[in-house]
């Protein structure tokens, strides 16, 4: 294609350059939308996903936040229920023995609870309890250093006369590891006076386990923090590779604030965090995918309409280029198609002729009843022959003309019967072809037989030459004798046989010339030709002219243009085909219902562009005239209406006219009789 291109012509490349252009345009702009469409939807997509996983991730540090105030409250609830105990305990005054059996409980039920001391409102410790869970806690760490802390707890606590809380503080163990502890000193009243104070150690870690382990503490690292995040205690371990929420709450202590802070083990949102957008983004795809499918189907739709519409303008081309007419029929005879060529062929529009059906108006009014009979044949389900079947049918403007018909049944693609398809060939040309055919066979006939007339003819001249060579030198012999008695005897008798002798031999003489022409003719000679005035030509054939018109009553009267030029001709020839148009003029007038019998001889110049000029001799006669019928076979050899006649004059007389390059033609003359005229070309200026 790309080779082909340069050597189209101009405007053809310059229409190609603007399909390609509109082409590629058409195309970057559908790839550039495609291109928006795939990218709105991917943002769509990524919009989406973002915002479920954020969605996510809000309701899981809501849950976070939930759950950190729950810790909260729940730590609290405990501390509450422990200073119940602790009062519960106080309230008991118990001896030193009951005390520790009371406390020892009280520790097995709070693992939280490492240290119980009961002390004296010095703070001299009166009794102590250590956890049974761990060894004891202040075995190497002597606690000097928060002494003044603890007491200014219960100091609070005493000025309150409810509980207070002291800051944590780290303790280190033997084993390396410590751990934060936090104090609670509550006040043992009696009648609402302090008489000493309970002071309770908790553990920050067991605190986390005991109050929240179980609750919290699966999912999420729970621990104490510091307000500048140094962690005091945590429970609970967090998978480094998770995603981590974090939850910070104040549990709110007389005389302390912690900071709880809890870590969500909750992973990072996933790609498609939820069914919601995983079902949006599934629906999507779905939708470019069918998308994409529909673009592909109706790409498919408009090629297939597209090869369509080509097989259909290469059928409607097929169809209008065609010379052979096409009418198809459905079974009731109502015409259902027709091309141009038939519209053209019978000259009807193709709108005059759908839903026509018998009698078309294409048919001749004579054959209606016949045709209409050939179409019930047809309709019958009668097969026509297979080569086919000539008829006649008349073009709107009446002409006739005969058609060649191919007919054959119409089927449909289910196999059905729907009608008639019928094919048209006008054969009038080859109608007449034919005609012109048979017509130059009957003129080679005629010629083969003019020409055995032409050896008879050259036959007989040569016979005729010497009997009337013979009668010329008896004719002439006669006058020599009679010139010299004329001269001794003065009769009128001898005179007259004088001149009819002379008569004779002039006119033997012409008959020898003719014969010759004749001959020469024949023999296909070149004619002598010579120059003559064509006054000459007529005054040649005037006497015998003359000598028939009398016998007829034909009056001959003859006309001349005034400085006629010469022409060149076979002077004996030309006389004949004058002779021959007269006495055919002067026969068509002998006729009793003839009026006017007039013949007359024009001798004209007739106008011409040539070189030379041209002389135009008239023969017009006031005759029967000649018929339609007869002038088709006017010129035909052996064509007569005369009993006597030969019927090869006229053909002569064109093949005379013709061979000097003349034209020979005939009109009708108005009122009556014929108009013959023929040309012959002058001579050239001597
Ligand atoms: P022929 O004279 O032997 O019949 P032609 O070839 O000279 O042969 O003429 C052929 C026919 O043409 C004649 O028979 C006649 O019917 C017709 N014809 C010729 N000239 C005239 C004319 N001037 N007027 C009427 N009919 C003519």
């Amino acid at each position: 294609m790309s080779q082909a291109a340069p050597s189209s012509p101009p405007h053809v490349s310059f229409g190609w350059q603007l399909f390609k252009s509109a082409t590629r345009s058409f195309t970057d702009r559908r790839v550039s939308l495609w291109i928006a469409l795939v990218g709105l939807v991917l943002a769509l997509l990524v919009t989406l996903v973002w915002l479920a996983g954020r969605y996510e991730a809000s309701q899981y540090q809501a849950e976070l936040d939930r759950d950190t105030s729950d810790a909260v409250s729940d730590i609290r609830t405990g501390f509450g229920r422990h200073i119940l105990n602790l009062q519960n305990l106080q309230s008991k005054a118990l001896p030193p023995k009951a005390w520790q059996s009371e406390v020892a409980g009280l520790l097995g039920q709070n693992r939280d609870w490492l240290r119980l001391e009961k002390r004296d409102l010095q703070g001299i410790v009166l009794e102590f309890a250590n956890t049974p869970f761990r060894p004891p806690l202040f075995e190497t760490h002597t606690r000097l250093n928060e002494q003044a802390e603890i007491l200014q707890t219960c100091l609070r606590a005493r000025r309150v006369n409810g509980p207070a809380y002291s800051r944590s503080y780290f303790v280190p163990q033997p084993d390396g590891i410590g751990l934060e502890v936090m104090e609670m000193c509550l006040p043992i009243l009696e009648r609402g006076t302090a008489v000493g104070f309970t002071l309770l150690t908790y553990g920050l870690q067991e605190v986390l386990i005991s109050h929240l382990g179980e609750t919290y503490g699966r999912r999420n690292e729970i621990s104490f923090i510091e307000p500048d995040g140094t962690r005091l205690a945590v429970h609970g371990t967090l998978p480094r590779a998770k995603r981590l929420f974090t939850a910070t709450q104040l549990l709110d202590l007389p005389g302390i604030t912690l900071v709880l802070r809890m870590d969500g083990r909750r992973a990072a949102p996933n790609l498609f965090p939820n069914v919601l957008p995983a079902l949006v983004t599934a629906m999507s795809i779905a939708l470019v995918s069918v998308l994409i499918l529909l673009v592909k189907d109706s790409r498919r739709r408009l090629k297939a309409e597209r090869d369509l519409a080509d097989a259909l303008a290469f059928r409607k081309a097929m169809e209008d280029s065609l010379v052979t007419g096409l009418r198809a029929r459905d079974l009731h005879g109502r015409i259902t198609y027709v091309n141009p060529a038939f519209c053209q062929m019978v000259g009807f529009e193709a709108e005059q002729l759908l839903g026509k059906s018998a009698p078309m108006p294409y048919w001749p009014s004579e054959m209606v009843g016949e045709y209409q009979q050939r179409q019930a044949v047809r309709l019958a389900g009668n097969a026509p022959p297979r080569e086919g079947f000539e008829s006649v049918f008349v073009r709107k403007d009446g002409s006739r003309f005969p058609v060649l018909i191919f007919e054959a049944p119409l089927i449909n693609v289910l196999g059905k019967q729907t009608g008639w398809m019928s094919a048209f060939l006008d054969i009038s040309e080859q109608r007449r072809i034919e005609e012109m055919s048979r017509a130059s066979q009957e003129r080679l006939q005629a010629t083969a037989r003019l020409a055995t007339v032409g050896e008879m003819a050259s036959l007989l001249s040569h016979e005729l030459n010497q009997p009337l060579a013979a009668i010329s030198s008896y004719a002439t012999g006669s006058l020599n004798l009679i010139s010299n008695q004329a001269a001794a005897d003065a009769s009128p008798a001898l005179s007259d046989l004088q001149m009819a002798l002379e008569r004779i031999s002039e006119q033997a003489g012409r008959a020898g010339k003719v014969i010759n022409s004749v001959h020469d003719f024949v023999r296909r000679r070149d004619q002598d030709k010579e120059v003559v005035h064509p006054r000459a030509l007529i005054e040649a054939v005037m006497p015998l002219v003359q000598l028939q018109a009398q016998k007829l009553g034909v009056r001959v009267e003859t006309t001349f243009d005034e400085r006629l030029s010469h022409i060149l001709c076979d002077r004996t020839m030309v006389e004949q085909v004058l002779l021959n148009l007269s006495r055919n003029g002067m026969q068509a007038m002998d006729h009793p219902h003839c009026q006017k019998r007039l013949l007359t001889l024009q001798v004209k110049r007739a106008p011409s562009n040539l070189s030379h000029g041209w002389i135009e001799f008239c023969v017009i006669d006031w005759g029967i005239g000649i018929s339609e019928e007869i002038a088709k076979q006017l010129f035909t050899p052996f064509f007569t209406t005369k009993p006597e006649g030969m019927g090869l004059g006229l053909s002569l007389c064109r093949t005379v006219v013709e061979q000097h390059g003349g034209h020979l033609e005939f009109l009708p003359h108005e009122p009556h009789g014929t108009l013959f005229r023929f040309t012959l070309p002058t001579a050239p200026d001597v």
